[in-house]
């Protein structure tokens, strides 16, 4: 059987003591297994990380950028490699499974400006001959720990940018679909990144808790469930460290009556069950004002998701995959049947779908619940799979007091085609990332992505304009050339 190892100082390490299946979640069969990295194994990795240091952290920005522009190269040449990756170990279908890359290698691309990036800030004469300026320097040997549900884009997010800062980076990405993001990362070599400046352990609990506690580790990123993100920002931030660490979400989209219904429709089908809904930003949850606006586009959901064709990532024609295991999938027909015996109504049932020839496959079709209210449980946790949920209200206000008391803030989005409702949702929801008449509004590259509430612990989001902050820390320099011959005696007022 295929093993998968780590990467550490530019070598792979096949070696290890404790392993853990990784599955085919279109079949159900068991495909690889990767080893978890003891403690010693991940010291290893970061005493590398830290060797590499100091010559990478003074190569010149533009010849760090140079990898990267090459690494975008690469990244682009065995994009078929890659998708084919994610789709053996998380089942996404190869169009998804391209836009997941696509949105990692714009990334790469921003990463590539990191000369104007880290050019820093400069003031002349802010005294007698005195000038100013801030620059921006790497941190040293920094973290990533990332979910299962990107497992090329979420790490993008992070060791492009953290590298290109002159930083030397440890990945830990999830133990279920280790593949594509450690042959990713296996490009980097192949672009001309120096041996120890990118390493990647694959893990569990064990690898994570050593990279927490090791105090060589100055920074560290997470993208995961909310009380494993708390967990790490609690422990980081604890043991010294700066922490970023992104969690879990409950989207809601509000449908005004005023909204163009067949394209709300169209745009929720594809933003509630695109990856079967096992993205952060998947909208879960529609919230509609009125009756009337709930009625109509129950009517048309439903008769869109008759042609929603759930299936095998190796069919392009299908609209999703399965999810990532069997457990995950019983959680999820878990919390369809929590709603029916709480007295939501099951408009469309996606629990067992018949998949042909792929009995085994862990497959959740498209389902719409009406009927859903606040103190259902299937509406205050994250499901996290194919399952589209209705909250009726009879105002924008209670809509918006529904969003706001949700514990998640990650993503939200209105239908409308009122301008006043829609800027003033914008601006008063408390939610990190909004979208108006878009549902999936994840910010491009050169913004950064993060929710509030308890979608995100700690102060900087991910990627873009934040990472660069993120990953570097601010020095402010203010240096005096005092003309030749001139005496200047001792001044005790606050210089000024
Ligand atoms: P997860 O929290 O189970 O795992 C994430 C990472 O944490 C993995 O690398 C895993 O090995 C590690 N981990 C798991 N349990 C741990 C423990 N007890 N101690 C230390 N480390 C541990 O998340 P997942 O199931 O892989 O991913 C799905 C979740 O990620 C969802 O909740 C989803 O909303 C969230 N997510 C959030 C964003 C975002 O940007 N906010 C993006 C993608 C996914």
């Amino acid at each position: 059987m295929n093993t998968i190892g780590h990467m550490i100082n530019g070598e792979s390490v096949s070696t290890g003591e404790r392993f853990q299946d990784v599955f085919n979640p279109s079949t159900g069969e068991v495909s690889k297994q990767v080893i978890l990295a003891s403690k010693e194994t991940v010291e290893q990795a970061i005493a590398a990380a830290q060797a590499a240091f100091p010559a990478w952290r003074n190569t010149p920005v533009a010849k760090r950028a140079r990898v990267m522009f090459k690494f975008k190269q690469l990244l682009e040449d065995n994009a078929d490699k890659i998708c084919q990756l994610i789709g053996e170990e998380h089942g996404k279908i190869s169009h998804d499974a391209m836009g997941e890359l696509q949105r990692g290698i714009e990334n790469v691309e921003y990463a590539c400006y990191a000369p104007e990036l880290l050019k820093g800030e400069h003031s002349k004469n802010v005294g007698p001959n005195i000038d100013s300026w801030s620059e921006f320097q790497p941190l040293g040997v920094v973290a990533g720990i990332t979910p299962f549900n990107f497992p090329a884009m979420v790490p993008l997010w992070m060791y492009p940018m953290a590298i290109v800062c002159g930083n030397c980076f440890i990945l830990k990405p999830s133990e279920r679909d280790p593949s594509s993001t450690l042959f990713i990362a296996q490009l980097l070599e192949e672009a001309g990144l120096p041996k120890g400046v990118m390493n990647v352990v694959n893990g569990d609990k064990v690898a994570v808790d050593t990279l927490l506690h090791d105090e060589r580790v100055m920074a560290v990123s997470f993208v995961g469930s909310t009380p494993i993100a708390e967990y790490i920002y609690t422990t980081a931030s604890a043991n010294g460290k700066r922490c970023q660490a992104l969690g879990g979400a409950k989207n809601h989209a509000i449908i005004m009556p005023d909204a163009d219904m067949d394209n709300a429709a169209s745009a929720l089908i594809g933003a509630a069950f695109g990856s079967s809904g096992e993205r952060c930003m998947a909208l879960s949850c529609v919230v509609a004002v009125g009756d009337s606006a709930a009625d109509q586009l129950i009517a048309k959901l439903t008769k869109e998701m008759k042609n929603l064709k759930v299936g095998a990532y190796t069919d392009s024609s299908n609209d999703f995959g399965p999810v990532i295991t069997k457990a995950h999938q019983d959680k999820v027909n878990g919390y369809i049947t929590s709603a029916e015996n709480d007295g939501a109504t099951i408009v469309v049932d996606g629990r067992n779908p018949e998949v042909a020839g792929y009995a085994n496959g862990y497959y959740v079709g498209g389902t719409l619940i009406d009927n859903v209210t606040a103190d259902m449980s299937s509406y205050k946790e994250e499901i996290f799979g194919p399952v589209l949920q209705v909250v009726r209200v009879n105002t924008m206000q209670e809509a918006m007091q529904l969003i706001d008391d949700h514990e998640y803030g990650n993503g939200t989005c209105i239908f409308t085609r009122d301008g006043e409702a829609a800027r003033y949702f914008s601006d008063n929801i408390k939610v990190g990332m909004v979208g108006i008449n878009v549902p999936l509004p994840v910010p491009v590259s050169y913004h950064s992505f993060g929710g509030w509430k308890r979608s995100l612990f700690g102060d900087l989001h991910a990627y873009g304009p934040d990472a660069v902050r993120f990953y570097t820390k601010r020095k402010t320099i203010t240096q005096r050339w005092p003309s030749a011959g001139v005496r200047e005696g001792a001044q005790f007022a606050f210089p000024s």
